[in-house]
């Protein structure tokens, strides 16, 4: 099945226009050719196989470039499509319907969130070091901030330490969760500037420095197994006095936490939208096979217990979707006074999430947990995404406070706005 994607009749001409044309795209291009553009490499593939995979892939980077659909998160000066975080926000629930498809339009994590980083706080220098690279795809990154000794949800508890040593940090502590870890270049690490003799302490500005993986005393763990894999790129890292140049910090010293915010605040809307996206390829995988499959004499879609399947997911999706929409047009005019919106749309969209997949693989029955359908991996994407990004508790801990804030000043809360 493709993606039905019409134009919206609220929304301008040019947002419809990029929608139309990522989905042709994702329908002409990506879904017919899905199982074998992600397809592992298994033993006795020949190298003919494989070279076709990645001419295919090519093709198709290809065709987008030429749509003019490549990068919708880098400025239009580094080779992207200088989108407004609007028109961004509506592409992606259209090129996250094909699973794995925002690597062919140029979005790849933690990459782009890096490149979106390095364009705003790095150093003209920077950008031709690092930047430029990780556009080209020469050059793989991580982001390095989860330590497994210092609650992640509590940013502030990190404890990783860079001490001034001439022109050189000194960095010592341990970090983990570091996606990408095995294929990086460079880190971009999270890390506390402290006087000799206070490492290990939560004192100190924070501050983020970008670390060559080749740099001696970045140690490379392992790959933490998850979700019953024996491996994943997500890395334990060892930093083990790591002498980098000052000129590598990102941003200034005490900015550190702030450059987190705004890596993670704006982003959590297009990981939203990109949720939206794939709840409904989960839902018209779940419709389909209701259609079509005959149980009990009868077909799935006749059953009412799948007839309220389909209910309650089409409520979570336009429950999810219209919030994410709601929240990235207050972020439009800016930041701050979206914040309760955005914690809403993190807690609610992965739930959301979470409930339509679980429905969608109960329909599809001992199909919807193989491999052959994408469904199993958007529902450990899913529950993953309850917990990256901030877990729900911290989220609902924002809401609550803001809210009763504004109680607190004699004001109520004004849901029209
Ligand atoms: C697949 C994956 C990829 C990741 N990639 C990266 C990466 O590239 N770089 C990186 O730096 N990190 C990464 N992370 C780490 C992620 O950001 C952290 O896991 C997250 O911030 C939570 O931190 P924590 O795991 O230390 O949980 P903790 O902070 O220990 O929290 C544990 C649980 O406590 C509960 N909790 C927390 N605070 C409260 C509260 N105030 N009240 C009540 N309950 C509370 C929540 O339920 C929470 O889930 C990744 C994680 C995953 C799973």
């Amino acid at each position: 099945m493709t993606m039905n994607c019409k134009p919206i009749a609220t929304i301008d001409d040019r947002i419809n226009d990029i929608r139309g044309r990522t989905a042709e795209i994702v329908n002409n291009d990506i879904l017919p050719n899905e199982g074998r553009l992600w397809a592992e490499r298994r033993a006795g593939e020949s190298w003919t196989d494989r070279t076709e995979v990645l001419e295919l892939r090519a093709e198709i980077k290809d065709k987008v470039k030429a749509a003019g659909l490549w990068a919708p998160h880098l400025p239009a000066e580094y080779g992207g499509m200088g989108l407004d975080f609007l028109a961004h926000a509506y592409m992606n629930e259209v090129l996250a319907y094909a699973i794995g498809a925002a690597s062919l339009f140029g979005v790849v994590a933690p990459n782009s969130g890096n490149q979106s980083v390095l364009v705003k706080y790095g150093t003209e220098d920077q950008k031709q070091k690092w930047l430029l690279p990780l556009i080209d795809g020469t050059m793989e990154s991580g982001f390095s901030m989860t330590e497994p000794e210092n609650a992640g949800s509590d940013p502030r508890s990190i404890t990783t330490s860079a001490v001034i040593d001439g022109d050189h940090f000194v960095i010592n502590g341990h970090k983990w969760f570091t996606s990408n870890g095995i294929d990086a270049d460079f880190f971009i690490v999270m890390c506390r500037v402290v006087e000799a003799g206070q490492e290990g302490t939560r004192v100190g500005p924070m501050v983020q420095i970008i670390v060559p993986t080749a740099t001696t005393g970045v140690n490379i763990v392992r790959g933490i197994g998850v979700w019953g894999r024996a491996e994943s790129d997500h890395c334990e890292v060892r930093y083990e006095g790591v002498r980098v140049p000052i000129e590598n910090a990102l941003g200034r010293v005490g900015e550190g936490h702030q450059a987190a915010q705004d890596r993670l605040g704006a982003g959590r809307i297009f990981h939203c939208m990109n949720s939206v996206g794939q709840m409904w390829r989960a839902f018209d995988l779940m419709v389909e096979r209701a259609t079509t499959r005959e149980v009990h004499g009868g077909l799935l879609q006749d059953k009412q217990f799948v007839q309220g399947f389909i209910a309650d997911s089409y409520i979570d999706i336009q429950a999810a979707r219209l919030m994410t929409i709601h929240a990235a047009e207050k972020i439009d005019q800016g930041l701050q006074g979206a914040r309760t919106d955005i914690s809403a749309i993190k807690i609610f969209v992965p739930n959301a999430y979470s409930r339509v997949v679980d429905r969608a693989i109960q329909v599809w029955g001992a199909a919807g947990v193989s491999n052959d359908l994408p469904l199993a991996g958007m529902y450990m994407g899913a529950r993953t995404l309850r917990i990256a990004d901030g877990p729900d508790e911290v989220h609902k801990i924002l809401i609550a406070k803001n809210v009763l804030g504004q109680y607190a000043q004699g004001e109520g809360w004004d849901f029209g706005n």
